[in-house]
C-alpha cells in the first residue's frame, strides 16, 4: 500500500453539530446504522449498474453486484464491502466531509436539544453515513471510483469529532470498503448471530445480495484446519433476500417489509402512514410502490428540495427524483416505478416528452388521491394526521391539477363556524350540514380564526344559524379562486358583493329592507359626500346585527387576504375602493342621522375607519383616527 498527500480537514460546521446531537438522541436507535450504510452500498450498484448502461467496460455481470459484511469480535471491527460506483477524492471530501441539502442551517436551528423532539427531527433530515459514530469510534472509509486505477484510490478516516485526514491509497478492486471501530460499549454488534438478523430485519429487500462468511467458517475443529499448506479460502453466503420488493407479489409481502423498504428509499427513520403497491399490465407495464409518509420533511416547501419517485426501467436503477411523475402539489409522496415501457438510456429531458410517461403520470395521481380518499374514509383519525401535516401542499392541488380538481376538493378540511378552531370539516361534511333552502357555500377569510369568527360579516349568518367555513390560513382565498364551485354548489364570500342569501331570506324580510332602503335614501347620500373618492359605493346593509357598519369588497375585486400576500411578495395591487355598508337600526348610525354638519363628518369618518379595523385592514392615517375619537372621548368628560 503506497500513501502520499494525506491531509487532514475539517468537517464543515453543519456535519460538526450534526454528529454531535445525532450521537445523543439516536442512541436508542443505535442498530439503524447498519440499515444506512447497506443503503449507501445498495444506491452504489445501483449507480454502478446505471453507469455501465453507457460505459460497457464496467459491468462484468450481475454476478459482480454485492456487498460483503464482514466482522471481528477481537478487534472489534464491522466491515463492510461493495463493488459500487465508489468515490473520487473530491467525491469524499464533498459527500462525507460536508451536508449539502439546502436549508441545513435552519433545520439545525430547530433542533432544540431535546432527545425525543430531535431525534424525530433528524429522523426526518436523514443523516445516513454519520449514523455510523453512533457506534463507531473511529470509521475509515477506503474507496475506488468505478473506472479509475488501483491507484487512485482513498483512504478516508475519521473519529467524528472536529475532522477527517484522507490519503491516496492502492486499492484491488472497485468500490468502497467501510470499517467501523466499535465502541467499547458496543461490541455485541461484532457478533454473527446479531449481524445477520439486522441484515434480515432491516435489509432483507434491497436488490442487491448482502453476502458474509458461511456460518460454520471459522468454528471447525482447529486440528483439522492446522493441516500443512492447506488454505482455506473463505466461503460466502447470501443472508438477505436480495429481490427488490416492489417485484415480489403483494401477499407475499409483510407489512414491516413494506415499512423497512420505506425507510431504505426515503431517507426518513419514521413509518409511513400508508402505501399503494400496484402492478399494471396492459397498453402501459409498469409497477409501483408509493408511501404516503407520515411528517412533512423539513425542506417541503423549499423549491430547489430534491423530490419524486425513484425510476427504474426493467428493475435497473434510473435515476433518484425523477419529477415528473408526479403533480407538484403531491411531492410528498415517496416512492420506487419500475417501468417495462421507457427505454434504458431514458434521461430526465426525455421524461418530460413522453407518452408513456404523461399516462403514467395521470395513473399515479389518480392512485395516490384514491390512497387519500380511502384513508379519510376509513381512519378520519389517521387523516387528520396526514391533513395537518400536508393539508397546505394538498391546497396547491385545485390551482395545479384541473382534472382532479373535485377528488382534491373532496379531500380538503376547513375549519368552520361549527368546528370550534379546528380545521377538520370536509366540503361533503358541510354540504350535509347546509340549511335546505341554502344555495351556496359560505366562507370568510381572515387572519385568524377568531378575526373570522367576530368579523361583522358573520352576524348575520350567526343568527340565522348558517355554517361558514372560516378560511384563515394564507393561501385559502388563493386556493378559493381556484375553486368555484363543487357539486354542482357556488363559492360565496360572505365579505364580497351584495349579500343574497336567496330562500333563506322570506318575502317579508325583503319588502322591509326594500322599504328601509327607500327611507334611508338620504342618510346614504349624505354619507357619500363626506367619503367621496374613498369609497366605490355606500349602501344599506343586510348583514349586520350587532355592528354599526362594515366593508364589503366587490365581486370581482381581489380580497385583502390576496392583497396582503401580493402587496409583501412586492407586487402591484390593483387599486379597488370597498363598498361601505351601514346598518340603520344600530343607535350610532340613528344618531349620525341627527347630527348636524361637523359632528356627522367625524362620526362618518370614525365609522368608516372602524369597519376598516374589524375587517382586519390596517388604516392610512391612524393618527386622524385616533385625533377624532380622542375628541369625542373628551366631550364624555365635558
Ligand atoms: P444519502 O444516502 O442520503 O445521500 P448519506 O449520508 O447516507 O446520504 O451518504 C452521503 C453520500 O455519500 C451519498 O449520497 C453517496 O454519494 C456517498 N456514499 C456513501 N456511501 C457510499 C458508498 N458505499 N459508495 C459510494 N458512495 C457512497
Ligand atoms: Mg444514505
Amino acid at each position: 500500500m503506497t500513501t502520499a498527500q494525506k491531509e487532514t480537514l475539517g468537517f464543515q460546521a453543519e456535519v460538526k453539530q450534526l454528529l454531535h446531537l445525532m450521537i445523543h438522541s439516536l442512541y436508542s436507535n443505535k442498530e439503524i446504522f447498519l440499515r444506512e450504510l447497506i443503503s449507501n452500498a445498495s444506491d452504489a450498484l445501483d449507480k454502478l449498474r446505471f453507469q455501465a448502461l453507457s460505459q460497457e467496460e464496467l459491468y462484468d455481470g450481475d454476478e459482480s453486484l454485492k456487498i460483503r459484511l464482514e466482522f471481528d469480535s477481537e478487534a472489534n471491527t464491522i466491515t463492510l464491502n461493495d463493488t459500487g460506483i465508489g468515490m473520487t477524492r473530491d467525491e469524499v471530501i464533498e459527500n462525507l466531509g460536508t451536508i449539502a441539502k439546502s436549508g441545513t442551517s435552519e433545520f439545525l436551528a430547530n433542533l432544540t436539544g431535546d432527545q425525543q423532539k430531535d431525534s424525530k427531527l433528524i429522523g426526518q433530515f436523514g443523516v445516513g453515513f454519520y449514523s455510523a459514530f453512533i457506534v463507531a469510534e473511529k470509521v475509515e472509509v477506503l474507496t475506488r471510483k468505478a473506472g479509475t486505477s488501483a491507484t487512485e484510490a482513498v483512504h478516508w478516516e475519521s473519529s467524528g469529532e472536529g475532522d477527517f485526514s484522507i490519503e491516496s491509497i492502492e486499492k484491488a478492486g472497485r468500490g468502497t470498503t467501510i470499517i467501523l471501530h466499535l465502541k467499547g460499549e458496543e461490541k455485541e454488534f461484532a457478533n454473527n448471530w446479531r449481524l445477520r438478523s439486522l441484515v434480515k430485519k432491516y435489509s432483507d429487500h434491497i436488490s442487491f445480495p448482502v453476502e458474509m462468511l458461511k456460518e460454520d467458517m471459522g468454528t471447525a475443529d482447529d486440528e483439522e484446519k492446522k493441516e500443512e499448506d492447506e488454505v482455506v479460502v473463505p466461503e460466502f453466503e447470501t443472508v438477505n433476500d436480495a429481490t427488490a420488493l416492489w417485484t415480489l407479489p403483494k401477499a407475499d409481502i409483510k407489512e414491516d417489509e413494506y415499512k423497512e423498504f420505506y425507510k431504505h428509499i426515503s431517507h426518513d427513520f419514521t413509518d409511513p402512514l400508508t402505501w399503494a403497491h400496484n402492478r399494471v399490465e396492459g397498453k402501459l407495464d409498469y409497477t409501483s410502490l408509493l408511501y404516503v409518509p407520515a411528517k412533512a420533511p423539513f425542506d417541503l416547501y423549499n423549491r430547489e428540495a430534491p423530490r419524486g419517485l425513484k425510476l427504474y426501467v426493467q428493475r435497473v436503477f434510473i435515476m433518484d427524483d425523477a419529477e415528473q411523475f408526479l403533480p407538484l402539489y403531491l411531492r410528498f409522496i415517496k416512492g420506487v416505478v419500475d417501468s417495462n415501457d421507457l427505454s434504458l438510456n431514458v434521461s430526465r429531458e426525455l421524461l418530460q416528452n413522453d407518452k408513456a410517461v404523461e399516462s403514467m403520470r395521470s395513473a399515479l395521481t389518480k392512485r395516490v388521491l384514491d390512497v387519500l380518499t380511502k384513508m379519510a374514509d376509513k381512519d378520519p383519525e389517521q387523516y387528520a394526521n396526514f391533513w395537518k401535516e400536508f393539508g397546505r401542499v394538498m391546497k396547491e392541488g385545485p390551482a395545479e391539477d384541473f382534472t382532479n380538481r373535485e377528488k382534491v376538493a373532496k379531500l380538503l378540511r376547513f375549519a368552520t363556524t361549527r368546528s370550534e378552531g379546528k380545521e377538520d370539516v370536509s366540503l361533503d361534511v358541510y354540504i350535509g350540514r347546509m340549511k335546505p333552502s341554502q344555495e351556496k357555500l359560505y366562507f370568510i377569510t381572515a387572519d385568524s380564526y377568531e378575526a373570522g369568527m367576530h368579523s361583522p360579516h358573520m352576524e348575520i349568518f350567526r343568527k340565522k344559524e348558517i355554517e361558514v367555513l372560516v378560511l384563515h390560513d394564507r393561501i385559502d382565498e388563493w386556493l378559493m379562486s381556484h375553486l368555484n364551485e363543487f357539486d354542482g354548489k357556488s363559492f360565496q364570500d360572505i365579505a364580497k358583493g351584495a349579500l343574497d342569501l336567496g330562500e333563506i331570506e322570506d318575502k317579508e324580510e325583503k319588502e322591509k329592507q326594500e322599504q328601509a332602503s327607500k327611507e334611508a335614501e338620504p342618510l346614504i347620500k349624505r354619507i357619500k359626500e363626506v367619503l367621496g373618492e374613498e369609497v366605490q359605493e355606500v349602501r344599506l346593509t343586510h348583514r349586520l346585527t350587532d355592528s354599526p357598519a362594515c366593508l364589503v369588497v366587490g365581486d370581482y375585486d381581489m380580497g385583502m387576504q390576496m392583497r396582503k400576500i401580493m402587496e409583501a411578495a412586492g407586487q402591484p395591487v390593483p387599486d379597488s375602493k370597498p363598498i361601505f355598508e351601514i346598518n340603520p337600526e344600530h343607535p350610532l348610525v340613528e344618531r349620525l342621522n341627527k347630527a348636524e354638519d361637523q359632528r356627522f363628518d367625524e362620526l362618518t369618518h370614525i365609522l368608516f375607519d372602524q369597519a376598516k379595523l374589524a375587517g382586519g385592514e390596517d388604516l392610512k392615517d391612524p393618527a386622524s383616527y385616533v385625533g377624532r375619537l380622542n375628541k369625542l372621548l373628551l366631550e364624555l368628560f365635558n
